[in-house]
């Protein structure tokens, strides 16, 4: 598990992304269903940032632990 976030202007939405991490570079290897664990919660956020504060939503995978 890795913490991934996504950011519109005003809110952050953090999540713990299942997967196999590299210890080094932290680039994950991700398969359908790691992907899907957290897809719809990305959506829900996304689209709560587009009806707040218009399209300013970015997503920072695999960023790393703090
Ligand atoms: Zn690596």
């Amino acid at each position: 598990m890795k913490s991934v976030y996504a950011e519109g202007k005003k809110s952050v939405k953090q999540q713990e992304q299942p997967g196999d991490w590299c210890d080094v570079c932290g680039e994950g290897i991700l398969n359908g269903d790691d992907l899907q664990a957290t897809e719809p919660a990305w959506l829900a956020f996304r689209g709560e940032v587009d009806r707040e504060e218009g399209k300013a939503y970015r997503r920072r995978g695999f960023s790393r632990n703090p």
